[in-house]
């Protein structure tokens, strides 16, 4: 799968937002959105007031960025959401909040989304017992999601033993058992993104 291969902080510099994806680096003096909060490029800051087009592209690229996704894949989660009862937006993002490599991420389990891909990935996790390494796994009410006993000796998930992890109230995880549930599915409520679906719901439907 082809995937983006650029600098992660020149993409929140773009978007003039932290999209947190470099884990703890993010919460740290060393964020460039701390340090320089400026468009990457020769001409910086512009002055420029964007197009309504304009508007609603940038809102779908912090979007994509922020779930670690390619055009095709955030596309389809669109088309998919379309299809549901309710409002497209708002089902948009429950779809992306319960891929199995966010999940993994919201629970603490990774400190980015693409350090939870990756975990994901490399076969550490299971959904209902069984190794689940698929990071869009779609992820429903019920799941049983934790850490493969045979990794759970594994280096990556050494701090997280017994921490105390701020997580929504959709899901549960145990730093002692490494175990966890989806409780509910998520409400908009509970996703703390500064995005504005609504706005990815006009340019997709134009
Ligand atoms: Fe974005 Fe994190 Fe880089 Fe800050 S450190 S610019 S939040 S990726």
């Amino acid at each position: 799968m082809a995937k983006y291969t650029g600098a992660d902080c020149r993409q929140c510099r773009r978007e003039g937002q932290k999209l947190f994806l470099k884990g703890e680096r993010c919460t740290g003096k060393k964020c460039a959105i701390e340090r320089r909060p400026v468009p990457p490029g020769q001409h910086g800051v512009s002055k420029k007031k964007g197009s309504e087009y304009s508007v609603q592209l940038r809102e779908k690229q912090k979007a994509k960025r922020t779930y670690g996704l390619l055009e095709k894949q955030f596309h389809e989660y669109y088309v998919e959401a379309e299809r549901m009862k309710g409002v497209t937006g708002e089902n948009m993002l429950f779809l992306l909040e319960k891929r199995l490599d966010n999940v993994i991420y919201r629970m603490g389990i990774g400190t980015s989304r693409a350090q939870a891909r990756q975990i994901v990935n490399h076969g550490h996790i299971t959904v209902n017992g069984r190794v689940v390494n698929i990071p869009g796994y779609e992820t429903k009410p019920g799941d049983e999601i934790s850490i493969k006993e045979s990794r759970t000796d594994n280096g990556l998930f050494k701090e997280l033993r017994g921490a105390r992890i701020v997580m929504p109230k959709w899901l549960e995880f145990n730093t002692d058992t490494f175990k966890g549930r989806i409780i509910e599915n998520p409400t908009r409520e509970d996703i703390d993104l500064n995005i504005n679906e609504q706005l990815i719901v006009e340019l997709y439907s134009k």
